[in-house]
């Protein structure tokens, strides 16, 4: 099953993603944490990706198109795979329908996940993981069970992304706005898209997503 997760940043694409790896062995392509990676590791992209970043504003169609296509390159035979946070704009969309054609693969379903824009700026800006194992968490809503103490691995140093500040989140969901929901009406056309309510809680999302790929 393959399969694009859509929503603004914050709508919970990451942590559902995830869980279909774990659900549904899919395989989560998730252009964001690509590219932090190509930042972290000084690659090419990633010097040409960090400021774009830092900003909010979407990094180049060409170097983002580039990665998922190598991406798509190493994933022939297996279970099928979920996007999250890719594509991110019309000419983005377009390059994945060419690029699923040219090795005979399609996808099952576009799932938007609606939420609501003002909470989101709260959900983004109090969020953070665990340095050692990536588990996420909230300062409001998803605190670790013991302060400072990882949960799943009893790890102690946490990290916060660069851009999960108030000033970018806010160009990013305007970002989104303007460039990304645009594809909403693209995959409704396509006659793959599906909608699910992504203010609920996490385990009731994870629940409708499933609902709606058991129909597919
Ligand atoms: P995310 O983790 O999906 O919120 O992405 C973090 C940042 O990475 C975005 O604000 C963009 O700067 C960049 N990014 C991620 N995916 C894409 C994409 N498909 N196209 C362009 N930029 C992207």
């Amino acid at each position: 099953m393959n399969l694009i997760l859509l929503g603004p940043p914050g709508a919970g694409k990451g942590t559902q993603a995830k869980r279909l790896e774990q659900s549904r062995g899919l395989v989560q392509l998730a252009t964001g944490d690509m590219l932090r990676a190509a930042v972290a590791e000084g690659t090419q992209y990633g010097k040409q990706a960090k400021a774009v970043m830092a900003r909010g504003d979407l990094v180049s169609d060409d170097i983002v198109v580039a990665i998922i296509a190598e991406r798509l390159d190493q994933l022939d035979g297996e279970g099928g795979f979920v996007l999250d946070g890719f594509p991110r704009n019309v000419a983005q969309a377009e390059a994945l329908d060419a690029m699923l054609r040219s090795k005979a693969l399609k996808l099952d379903a576009a799932i938007e996940m609606k939420v609501e824009v003002e909470a989101l700026v709260e959900r983004i800006s109090g969020r953070f993981s665990c340095a050692s194992c990536g588990k996420g968490y909230h300062d409001r809503f998803d605190p670790p069970k013991v302060a400072g103490k990882c949960d799943v691995c009893g790890g102690t140093e946490f990290v916060r992304r660069a851009d999960d500040n108030e000033a970018t989140v806010r160009s990013r969901l305007e970002v989104y706005d303007r460039q990304t929901a645009p594809l909403v009406e693209y995959y409704r056309k396509q006659g793959i898209l599906r909608t699910i309510e992504g203010m609920a809680a996490m385990d009731e999302v994870t629940r409708e997503l499933k609902e709606v790929l058991d129909r597919l």
